[in-house]
């Protein structure tokens, strides 16, 4: 069997993985010289997404073979709304992992597990690719090929403006901030790469690259915050819905494929799960659409939960945050191993034709034009 893989991210990767596993050895195209953003950044993992597993990292190898090593596990919590703070201590809130080039990257380490050959500096086309091969696996981490087939709908689009910084932090931590003032419909986040060094990002809803810099501007002000900055950075992110995730020999997956949580952006493990997930319905010759059906509606849980904060003032944010942290919440959210999100996005599920939640959005409108670049 013939399998092309446009796109060494890490959905391509593990896709690949899982094909090796199953004797097959795909051609693997990647437009980069290597596997990985340009920049380096850290990135959460929340056990919290994916209730009632205990160890995300564990259930990645056990369930879907895929092993690798986080640079932390995450400890500590600490959140800022404008006129609410609160920390919250937990034996594990999950892990963190570095992404990009560097060699301790979850890029990395996957490239280091991968027999198959990539070839690099290859910016493929999947229309002519469909044609030469028996599967097409799309993991190229954006809608461009979901939206020429048609299939792609836009739930949330930001601007994520970041930096890598230097001072004094914890590795265990992350801090995050709610501040409608520079963060609409989104937030921002420090996470560190070593006591000395860090990712400080923040993510706007729908605003262009001039408007992005007045926030970020806006956010350190705000916060007082003067770290000396090593590296900047600028990228649009997008969550969206795809239906089907198959296209006669086409399938998508990873952010391409929206497998994406739209509720905070976190899209790592549903890249890692649907790589794996894709490569084990052409290994098997099993219907990639059932096999991926429990992520889908994972994924389309989430959706709910992004139209409610969709809705979210920064009243509503120091409400939230004060509550949340109550003891009686704090002991559910962060103590016990109730899936909290599965139980609200089914409850929002469920009231959603009854409310106008969709109307009472406080975000800009995503422009329609951005979701029909051709990559044909
Ligand atoms: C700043 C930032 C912070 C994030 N933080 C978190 C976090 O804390 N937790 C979390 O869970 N998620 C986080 N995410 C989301 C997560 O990183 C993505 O959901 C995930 O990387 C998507 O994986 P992917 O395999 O779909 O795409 P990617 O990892 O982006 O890989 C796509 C690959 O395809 C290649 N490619 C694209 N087009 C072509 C083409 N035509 N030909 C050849 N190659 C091509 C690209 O070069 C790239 O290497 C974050 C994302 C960003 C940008």
């Amino acid at each position: 069997m013939k399998i092309a893989i446009i796109g060494a991210g890490i959905s391509g990767m593990s896709c690949a993985l899982e094909l090796e596993r199953n004797g097959i050895y795909p051609d693997i195209f990647e437009e980069r010289p290597r596997p990985g953003e340009l920049f380096n950044h850290v990135a959460g993992i929340l056990q919290l997404m994916n209730r009632p597993v205990r160890n995300p990292l564990d259930w990645l190898k056990r369930d879907y073979h895929i092993n690798i090593h986080p640079i932390a596990t995450w400890k500590k919590l600490t959140m800022n709304s404008p006129n609410v703070k609160r920390v919250v201590n937990s034996r594990k809130f999950g892990y963190f992992l570095e992404r990009g080039q560097s060699e301790r990257s979850l890029e990395t380490q996957l490239y280091k597990q991968i027999k198959s050959r990539i070839n690099f500096n290859y910016r493929a086309n999947y229309s002519e690719l469909a044609r030469e091969y028996d599967y097409v696996v799309v993991a190229t981490g954006n809608r461009q090929i979901s939206a020429t087939l048609g299939i792609w709908k836009n739930i949330f689009l930001t601007k994520v403006r970041g930096a890598i910084v230097k001072g004094n932090f914890n590795p265990e931590e992350l801090i995050m901030w709610v501040d409608t003032d520079y963060a609409l419909g989104a937030y921002a986040y420090l996470t560190a790469f070593s006591p000395t060094r860090a990712s400080l990002v923040l993510i706007h809803a729908n605003a262009n690259p001039q408007e992005m810099e007045r926030h970020w501007l806006t956010f350190l002000k705000k916060e007082k915050l003067d770290y000396q900055i090593e590296e900047n950075f600028l990228l649009e992110h997008i969550a969206g819905t795809v239906y089907p995730h198959q296209v006669r020999n086409i399938i998508l997956v990873g952010a391409a494929g929206g497998f994406m949580e739209s509720f905070l952006g976190f899209g790592t493990i549903s890249a890692l799960r649907s790589g794996v997930l894709a490569g084990r319905a052409i290994a098997k010759r099993l219907p990639f659409g059932k096999i991926i059906a429990e992520l889908d509606k994972e994924m389309r849980r989430s959706v709910r939960i992004r139209e409610v904060l969709n809705t979210m003032d920064n009243d509503d944010y120091n409400h939230l945050i004060a509550t949340g942290t109550f003891p009686i919440i704090r002991q559910i959210n962060y103590h016990t191993n109730i899936p909290v999100l599965r139980i609200a996005g089914d409850i929002l599920e469920l009231i959603r034709f009854s409310t106008n939640l969709r109307q009472k959005s406080i975000l800009p409108p995503i422009p329609i034009k951005s979701a029909n670049k051709k990559n044909k």
